[in-house]
Formats: structure tokens, sequence, C-alpha cells
């Protein structure tokens, strides 16, 4: 592999390339999933190879190949070249790289049991087992359960001297129940409905959430939806479980300060932004209990790594500081043109995809409301939601509509009645602008969301959001029906 790499970006420098790098990446994944007391399916596949991105006059190129061999990096890296002066006619002003320095460097997820080397046997037994416990419930139709790992060996390596070898660990799992009458279906999924629970770390990991454990409560609820009342229509306060928080930030605040969106440059999957770079610094995004974070260093998240895949150091910073805009997640193309370093967010989804800004765990801060039971506590008229079952924002991540598998009023302090497909509606600045208190650190957790969908080839992206419960002000409620 050292041959290939060395041959790989003599090429691309002896070709005329300003700047070259190659990524060498081998990535393996394995799922298991169980369905109504069966086996549905065991999948594992395995992938390698090495993308080359060049930089001549001012231009990309970038060209991969599944053949790992040394004469291969010679013809691909004169295909990024030609690639590049092609995309030369066309480009409008030259790409300036910011002055990231090149590391020398490695980088392992930390873990204790290897996901790949629990047997199948294992895994099997503990999906099972929940299937098991949801099939004790009396009117669920439709239970599911899975089990996911997976493992990325990648070598960084650049023109300007970086070398950087990185090995990340990903597991996962999760269970679902569907309830079925007449007129319906409602769902519950535990602990969360995407894909459950997905953390860089080992088995460990799946074992924690003690799936067998939630089976029968998870299938219970999904029963218990189907004679639920509707959510009744209104404006009222609304709490958000950890797991929604984590698909509002996504959609509201992660991927509207992607700074490549920001410019126009990446517009797949609806994306344009309000967050505009002449609001940096001065747009209230949110109220002063709101800070969000991009920290790629959190232990855990599915965002977590050593270095992204343009060999910037994984970092923590800020992107809302006490509800005002402070920061985007940049490249080191993007960075420089609002006068930074990259934070390090380029991330290619494999070898033969090139490099976008990608989340990586996108983190509201804990408040100091206590526990969940705290905040309804303090509630005296509102509803909580819990687990997601639907979104819709648009192309400039303004006006959303989500809906989750299941809502309870809140009356004096107290969660009362069980309603069915709540929605909730606002405008992106409004809504965080009216959040008036977070749950404490101990309710908070680092969510992994391993199907976020960006660009043209579309890159599936890992990212994580770190949320605790949250209550948000006079929201309008039960708006449509999904
Ligand atoms: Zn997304």
């Amino acid at each position: 592999m050292n041959d290939l790499i060395e041959r790989a970006l003599d090429a691309a420098d002896r070709l005329g390339a300003g700047y070259a790098d190659v990524r060498v990446v081998e990535r393996s994944n394995e799922q298991l999933t169980v369905k109504n007391g069966q086996l549905e399916a065991a999948t594992s596949n395995q992938s390698a190879g090495f993308g080359i991105r060049v930089l001549v006059d001012g231009a990309w190129g970038f060209s991969a190949s599944a053949l790992l061999e040394p004469a291969e990096a010679d013809r691909i890296a004169r295909e990024a070249i030609d690639i590049a002066r092609a995309s030369a006619l066309a480009q409008q002003g030259p790409v300036e790289l910011d002055d990231t320095p090149p590391v020398t460097d490695s980088y392992r997820t930390a873990y204790r049991e290897d996901p790949f080397a629990v047997s199948l046997d294992e895994k099997l037994r503990l999906l099972m087992d929940a299937d098991a416990a949801m099939a004790r419930v009396p009117g669920v139709a439709i239970r599911e359960g899975s089990v996911t790992a997976g493992r990325e060996i990648k070598t960084f390596a650049s023109t300007t001297g970086a070398r950087i070898d990185q090995e990340i660990v990903e597991s996962g799992g999760g269970i679902e129940a569907t309830a079925v009458n007449d007129s319906e279906m409602q769902q519950r999924s535990y602990p969360s409905s995407f894909g459950g629970q997905v953390v860089t770390g080992g088995f460990e990991a799946v074992r924690a959430l003690d799936l067998a454990e939630h089976a029968q409560e998870t299938a219970e609820l999904a029963v218990a939806l189907l004679d639920a009342p509707q959510c009744p229509p209104g404006e009222m306060d609304l709490i958000l479980d950890s797991t929604q928080v984590a698909l509002q930030i996504h959609e509201s605040c992660g991927h509207p300060t992607e700074l490549d969106r920001v410019f126009g440059t990446e517009a797949s999957f609806a994306g344009t932004s309000f967050l505009t770079t002449d609001k940096l610094g001065s747009l209230r995004y949110g109220s002063e209990q709101v800070s969000i974070d991009a920290d790629a260093t959190a232990p855990g998240g599915l965002g977590t790594f050593g270095y992204d895949d343009e060999g910037v150091p994984a970092q923590n910073v800020p992107l809302v500081e006490n509800g005002l805009l402070v920061g985007y997640l940049t490249s080191r193309e993007t960075a420089p043109q609002i006068g930074r370093r990259s934070m390090g967010s380029a991330r290619a989804w494999t070898w033969s995809h090139i490099p976008l800004i990608r989340m990586t765990n996108i983190n509201l801060r804990p408040g100091d409301a206590g526990s969940l039971e705290d905040l309804i506590a303090d509630t005296r008229e509102g509803i909580f939601m819990s687990v997601n079952k639907s979104w819709s924002i648009d192309d400039r991540r303004l006006n959303f509509q989500f809906g989750d598998q299941a809502g309870w009023l809140i009356r004096n302090g107290k969660r009362t009645q069980l309603v069915k497909n709540p929605t909730y509606t606002g405008i992106t600045p409004k809504f965080w602008g009216s959040c008036d208190a977070i749950c404490g650190p101990d309710a908070w957790t680092l969510w992994g969301l391993p199907n976020c969908g960006k660009g043209e080839p579309m890159q599936v992206g890992h990212v994580g959001h770190g949320a605790a419960p949250a209550r948000f002000r006079g929201v309008k409620v039960g708006v449509g029906r999904w």
C-alpha cells in the first residue's frame, strides 16, 4: 500500500498538480435482522479501493479505483489531473486551501468488544430474546430487531507530507413493534427510530441497550397508540424527548450550517441555507439557553474520528453560543472564505467519493432543568412528544413540520393522556428562540444517525447528535395528519 500511495502522489506531482491527496479505504459492514421470530437478513459486505484528489490551476479533479495496485495509481492520478484540467475551464475562481499543517499520526476508535468478533449465534439470541418479549404482547403484528457493525480502515496522505492511519469501529442495534387494526398502523421504536442507537465503539454499546428489557413496553405502546385519541390541534408548550431534539438539531442546525450549502455549491437534497455568512456573529438563532457545538472528539459519537478526509484534526467548535450564530461546518476550501481555518468536517462516504462537508456530532449542550420528569413537573399545560416518525423542512431549512410516534398531554405538571400522530410545526429561529429549558447532563444522550444523505452521487453520512429533552413555549401542534 505504501508503494501505491507514493506512486499516486508522485504521479500527481509530476503531472502538474499544485496539491494532491490520496485515500486508501477498506470498509466492512455487517447487519443482522430478525422479523417475527425469524432471521430476516444477514448481510456482510466489504469494499476497498483508493481515491486521488488533485488541484490543478485552482480546480479540483478526482478519480478512484478498486484495483489496489501501484500501476493503477499512475492511471488514476492521470485521470484526476485530466478531470481537473477540464473543470478549470468552467471554474469561476481558483480554489485556495487553508493553512492547516500536514500531520503524521494514527487514530483508533476505543472499544472493548470487537463487534465483528461476537458470534452470529450470540447476536441472534439477543434479537430473538427481544422478539419473544414483544411477541407476548397481544396485538403486535410486526416485530423487528437488528444489530449492525461497521469497520473502516483508511490511510490519508498528501503531497504536503500528511500521513494519517485510522481505524473507525461502529456498533448499533434497535427494535421496533408495529400494531395494526382495520383502519391504521402504529409503530414504536426503541431506543430511536433512526436504526436504534449506533455509536463508534464496541458491542458493549449494543448490550447496554438491553433490547429485551425494553421490548415489552415498546410493543405495549405500539398497541396502545391504536386506541389513543388524535393529538389535539392548538398552540401549547412542547417538550421533546432527546431523540426528537437530535433530529430537530440535524435538520434545522446541522444542515444549514454546512458552509458548502451556504455558498450554494452543494444544493442537492433540498439544500441551501438561511444561515448566510452576513449573519455570522449577529443572527439570534435561538434563546440564551441554546448552545450548539460541532464536536468530532466526543467519545462514542457516530461522527467521532481522529482526522477528517482532508487530514484536519477532529475539533470541538461552537456553532451557536447562547443563542447567537457563531460558526459553520467547514472544509479547507470553504473556511478561508470566512477568514478561518477548517474545523475538520470534510468527509467522504467511501474511497470512491470526494469529501463533502458533513456533520460531525452536532450537540445541544445540556441545560439545568434536571430530568425529563423534573421538566414535565415544571410544565403546567402542554404536550410531550417522543421518537420521530416523519419530517419535512424547506430548502433553506426555515419552515419545518415534524411528527412523532407518541405524545402525552401534560396537565398540572403531570404526564396524562396518551395521544397518537402528534405533530408540531415552526420556523427555525423562532422555534429555537422559544426554548426555555433543557434537561441536565444525566438526561443527555449522544445519538448516532447513520443515514444522512447528501450530494450527487449520493453519499451516506454517519453523524451524531447529543441532546437532552427540551421545552419550547407556545408551539403550534396537531397540524396535518401523518
Ligand atoms: Zn441529513
